[in-house]
């Protein structure tokens, strides 16, 4: 007996080529764009070291956990790394990238994150890149939890790496990744001795391999399931229209955030202001004595099927983060939340608590 997820004919190189030519219109770029075989953290690690020496002068934009570990592979290459941290219920500003380009002209690499799932903000890239293009450094972007939830214009920003995962606004899987990979980056991994090669983090071996060659031959047996999940994402989005899918997340965005204010309880959106709020995720501030984590068992006791969990690290006990992606980014999906946490701090003995108030709101 055939079996749907066994048996299948081999994923040809053609069909994979063809997938990463779907990543590039996505994020709206003619660089090489190249599907790694992994979660992103694969791409976003290569591509730092790869691009990383002892030579590299690193501006490193902390808004969240990611831009910590990206720090920490930054100097593991011997760069030495500028670190840019904001407070995490805000985003960075073009003006304190300036600064910092200002204090230290020999900046040559800025590391970013577009939007943050696990704090909940999003950066102003634009206005980002341009001060980045103006001094000609290079760019990296963590568009994971941005792309489809929000748009990512790898050309017109001039990015020169930027890493996406189909795992958030996507919808897709989480075991494969993709980067694009510009002209200049390609030139500065080439540069560099101490770039990763015969090795699953080496970006230049998919360049030599698979890009130069023409793309005719896989160097080796792809994830062939992830593969063909991200090819049915990637059609998904197509048909429904990429606008229509980050107008769907950006909704469920603005209903949470109204929606929290009109539940009270002591919540309250953890990201001020509306504009640094990422569409991918809600994350809400916990006060009054109750405990994040607590809350966060009770209300899925209340209803299992709600994207609720609480932040991570430090953030476990004041953060409550609403994972409205993917098949979660709608109205109904945040009416239930709110219902469940407004259940859940009433269970708690919290006071000031209007479920029917934040229904309303939402209007689900
Ligand atoms: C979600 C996310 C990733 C990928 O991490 P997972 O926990 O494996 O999903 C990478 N970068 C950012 C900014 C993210 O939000």
């Amino acid at each position: 007996m055939t079996h749907p997820l066994l048996d299948l004919p081999p994923l040809t190189a053609a069909r994979f080529a063809a997938v990463e030519d779907r990543v590039a219109r996505l994020l709206g770029t003619r660089n090489d764009v190249v599907i790694m075989q992994g979660e992103a953290l694969l791409p976003l690690e290569g591509a730092i070291r790869g691009c990383a020496g002892p030579g590299t002068t690193a501006l490193n934009v902390i808004t969240g956990p990611y831009g910590q570990t990206f720090g920490d592979w930054l100097r593991d290459c011997g760069a030495t790394v500028i670190d840019l941290a904001v407070p995490f219920h805000t985003a960075v500003t073009a003006e304190r990238v300036r600064a910092a380009f200002e204090e230290h002209p020999e900046i040559d690499f800025v590391s970013l994150v577009h939007a943050e799932a696990a704090t909940g903000n999003t950066n102003p890239v634009a206005e980002i890149s341009e001060v980045v293009r103006e001094r000609g450094a290079l760019l990296y972007l963590d568009a994971v939890a941005s792309v489809a939830a929000e748009p990512v214009r790898v050309d017109a920003w001039g990015v020169d790496l930027c890493v996406i995962g189909g795992q958030k606004a996507m919808g897709g899987p989480a075991g494969v990744s993709a980067v694009s990979v510009s002209e200049r980056a390609w030139a500065r991994m080439a540069a560099n001795p101490r770039a990763p090669r015969r090795s699953y983090l080496s970006l230049l071996d998919w360049k030599e391999r698979w890009i130069d060659g023409g793309r005719v031959a896989l160097p080796h047996a792809p994830a062939q399931l992830e593969m063909l999940a991200l090819e049915a994402c990637l059609e998904r989005i197509e048909e429904r229209g990429l606008d229509a899918v980050m107008a769907a997340h950006a909704a469920a965005a603005t209903a949470m955030r109204a929606g929290v204010r009109a539940l009270g309880g002591g919540l309250e959106p953890y990201v001020y202001e509306a504009r640094e709020a990422a569409p991918v995720a809600t994350t809400v501030r916990v006060r009054g004595g109750v405990d994040a984590s607590a809350l966060v068992a009770r209300a899925v006791a209340v209803d299992a099927g709600v994207p609720l969990v609480a932040g991570g690290g430090v953030l476990a006990r004041e953060m409550v983060r609403v994972n409205h992606y993917g098949a979660d980014a709608g109205v109904e999906v945040v009416r239930r939340c709110l219902v469940a946490l407004g259940a859940a701090l009433e269970e708690l003995g919290v006071g000031g608590v209007d479920v029917e108030g934040a229904v309303r709101v939402v209007g689900g």
